[in-house]
């Protein structure tokens, strides 16, 4: 069976096809790169609509026999970005005659590493670019344990670095140079459950404003940042006496970050599963991971119940595809 999955939740215009009798995912992704600062809703748009149907195009020349379902990603993102997304996969569902399946893109960085760790009920920290959670299973839906107060993590990191005169996106270059860095005060905000990254990233900006050397801020920044949320999924292991953490999202892509975690983990003795870069930042093959399984639920999605949601929180899934649901 041939799974395509199509993504374009704000940057990467992305199309998939999941192998399952080799399971192999092939993906082809076109970034839009902005000329200067963040991403610009309107030129995310135009990217997606001129890159879309390409990485389609390739990655159905890279299908080696039909087509059984096509999945996308129907929110969370940028409202003109899945506006064109959704359109492209509507139209190749039906002209193709084969089931559509509409997936939250948040679920979906959660489900890869689920799927690909073999793990049961695992929590979950997705880290991404506009988005923080920290999601568990009970009783069939995705529980929001924590999450932001304010901004998306990657979008703090990016922010800063727009402020420095960095490219997009800052999260890798803030990486490299925090490896000559050393701590300085800045603020570490956890409240119950939930964290804020807006006030840090302030500071931040402050700092080198007011003359600290950028690679300490760097190394500050991300020290607390990745503190912030490795406490609140190490309480969210705590507090549902889980045992299996997996990570998603762009920012996962930060080795400092799967280390804390990783010890964490391991301190605690539990299991850790970060998925390789290519399934943590966007991508269709995720989408196309978790089209498979919600098809093999009988979980599709008529043409006449698919719009699009940029807001579509994870916990607005139904969860058809796990049985245990009373945990
Ligand atoms: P979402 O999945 O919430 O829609 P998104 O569309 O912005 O988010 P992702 O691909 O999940 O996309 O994440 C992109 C973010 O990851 C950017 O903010 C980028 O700076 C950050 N990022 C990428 N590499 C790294 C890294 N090595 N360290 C920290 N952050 C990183």
């Amino acid at each position: 069976m041939r799974i395509l999955g199509v993504e374009g939740t704000a940057w990467a215009a992305s199309a998939a096809v999941y192998t399952t009798n080799t399971d192999s995912v092939f993906i082809e992704t076109d970034a839009y790169q902005p000329e200067s600062g963040g991403i610009h809703p309107r030129e995310a748009a135009e990217h997606m609509s001129d890159a879309i149907p390409t990485v389609i195009e390739t990655a159905l020349s890279n299908a080696d026999g039909p087509i059984d379902a096509v999945a996308f990603s129907r929110g969370p993102g940028l409202g003109p970005c899945l506006r064109i997304v959704g359109t492209a996969a509507r139209a190749l569902s039906q002209s193709l005659d084969v089931p559509l399946i509409g997936v939250n893109h948040m679920v979906a960085h959660l489900e890869i590493g689920r799927q690909q760790s073999g793990f049961d009920s695992p929590i979950c920290l997705n880290a991404s670019g506009a988005n923080a959670h920290v999601l568990g299973y009970r009783n069939g839906r995705y529980r929001v344990l924590g999450e932001t107060m304010d901004t998306g993590v990657g979008n703090a990191i990016d922010k800063f670095t727009r402020h420095v005169g960095w490219s997009h996106p800052g999260g890798p270059k803030v990486e490299e140079a925090a490896k000559d860095g050393e701590y300085i005060d800045l603020p570490y905000v956890v409240k119950g459950m939930d964290f804020s990254f807006s006030g840090i990233m302030s500071a931040a900006k402050q700092a080198v404003d007011s003359g600290e050397a950028i690679e300490d801020v760097c190394f500050s920044l991300q020290e607390n940042i990745f503190a912030m949320l490795t406490e609140v999924a190490e309480r969210a292991l705590s507090l549902t006496g889980r045992d299996e953490l997996v990570l998603g999202g762009g920012v996962g892509q930060n080795a400092r970050l799967r280390e804390m975690l990783a010890e964490m983990c391991d301190q605690r003795g539990a299991k850790f599963y970060a998925p390789e870069p290519r399934f943590l930042r966007d991508n269709a093959g995720m989408i196309a991971v978790l089209g498979k399984v919600m098809l093999d639920a009988g979980d599709t999605t008529p043409v006449s119940d698919s719009a699009v949601d940029s807001n579509y929180r994870p916990d607005q899934v139904e969860v058809s595809w796990r049985t245990d649901r009373e945990e």
